[in-house]
């Protein structure tokens, strides 16, 4: 086979890794790529929204398989303009259509869906500009803290939680009024603040049947402890020890199958994968939100647990027989550390010389914001290399895991040192 997978990031360069291994694959190109990727594949200089370009590429090298890594281009309508073009309408996108990538691209429609699918979530409203004073007053009526999310995608930032109902208010204003996040805040989900630990479960589906993926936990804070801002994510681990067998079992029976059993339900064709993000409250699994794809860093310290040939797998989405097939998981542990640049998730330089990837020894590199400038790997965005090891337990995959991440230098590198230490 011949893929295309889309994207840049350090879940693109696991996934690479991943489908390059596969005795199916003739040859892989990834667009745009990074700096790791290229050992993968061929990076080609394609941009993930240039649906055009893409034609073009996938067209001219005869590619059998689109592999969407990124949310944008799925909600954007990739698969949709890959059906509804005759050259291109038999060639397998992994990633769902638009209509069914709603369950990422709009908060309101992931509530919808999972009311109407009866899925635990917390209790919500939504509001707009037309009804605003009728948010005031929902507000006022819930106890803090308070949790507003922009209806569309906002790179992440979009949920905003406030501890008192004065600030509360103030960013319900800024969002449907002010359009703080754009036209992603014109429509803002007031939700019940849900108390517990959260973890991430992943399903593979042909729209028939799904698989499911080891689970994980990500961490999103960029201090020590879950301090500070929130980041695109500093690190993660799998399995997750207190998502036990009887609460994994419960997220099936509960989450996952009434979510795939849902998009039957509605019509909704979704080939690819999904992200659940899950809290734990009380023992029981609640949706705290949906991806229309794998997460980053999760797909880092997952993908290398699972033991089957991916493109297999990939394969059988597109033939829609999934259901033949069965995950066979490795059942060690996966720590995964991310090196940040300076002053990130705030304004932070590109351009700094990564060196030490080449002594790494025992555990996986992964680079997320890399480029290769003048024959040397460089820095070229905030999460710059995620280090990952796979042990028996996780005080093993977390050792080799730091004892690596000491080895890769660049000018401003920041690691959380604690990942994994509320396990
Ligand atoms: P999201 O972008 O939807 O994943 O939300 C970002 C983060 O906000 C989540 O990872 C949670 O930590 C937090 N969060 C979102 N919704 C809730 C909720 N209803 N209750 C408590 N925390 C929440």
């Amino acid at each position: 086979m011949q893929i295309l997978l889309l994207g840049s990031g350090g879940r693109e360069h696991a996934l690479a890794w991943k489908i390059a291994q596969s005795p199916l694959l003739k040859k892989l190109y990834i667009g745009p790529g990074n700096a790791g990727t290229s050992e993968c594949g061929e990076n080609v200089p394609l941009s993930v929204n240039d649906f055009e370009g893409i034609r073009k590429f996938v067209l001219g090298k005869g590619i059998n398989m689109l592999v969407v890594g990124p949310e944008d281009p799925l909600v954007k309508g990739i698969h949709d303009f890959f059906l509804a073009d005759p050259l291109l309408n038999k060639i397998p996108v992994i990633g769902p259509v638009a209509k069914a990538a709603l369950l990422e691209g709009s908060k309101d429609f992931a509530k919808q869906f999972m009311i109407r699918h009866g899925i635990p979530t917390a209790a919500y409203k939504t509001f707009n500009v037309s009804n605003i004073d009728q948010g005031y007053t929902f507000i006022g009526s819930l106890k803090p803290p308070y949790v507003l999310k922009a209806d569309g995608l906002a790179a992440g930032k979009g949920v905003v939680i406030c501890q008192d109902l004065a600030s509360a208010l103030q960013e319900f204003n800024a969002m449907v009024r002010d359009s703080k996040f754009g036209q992603a805040s014109a429509k803002v989900v007031v939700e019940e603040f849900l108390s517990g630990i959260e973890c991430s479960a992943f399903v593979i589906t042909d729209g028939i049947s799904y698989l499911v993926l080891p689970e994980a936990k990500d961490y999103k804070k960029i201090g020590e402890g879950d301090t500070g801002p929130n980041t695109g994510g500093m690190g993660s681990v799998s399995p997750v020890p207190f998502a036990d067998r009887d609460f994994l079992k419960k997220v099936e029976d509960r989450v996952i199958r009434p979510t795939v059993e849902g998009l039957k339900k509605d019509g909704l064709d979704y080939t690819g994968f999904i992200f659940f993000g899950l809290i734990k409250v009380n023992g029981d699994p609640y949706v705290i939100e949906y991806n229309c794809r794998m997460g980053d860093p999760e797909t880092e310290s997952v993908v290398p647990r699972i033991k089957n040939d991916l493109v297999e797998l990939l394969k059988a989405v597109a033939e829609r027989k999934l259901g033949e097939h069965r995950i066979i998981t490795d059942p060690g542990t996966c720590a995964t550390v991310m090196l940040v640049s300076k002053g990130y998730p705030d304004a932070y330089e590109k351009g700094k010389t990564i060196t030490g990837a080449g002594s790494v020894e025992g555990s996986m590199v992964f680079h997320a914001g890399t480029s290769v400038k003048e024959g040397k790997v460089v820095t070229n965005g905030g999460r710059v290399i995620a280090v990952t090891s796979l042990g028996p337990g996780m005080k093993e995959a977390l050792a080799a895991t730091y004892r690596n991440a000491e080895k890769i230098e660049f000018d401003g590198r920041y690691f959380r040192r604690d990942i994994g230490f509320d396990l």
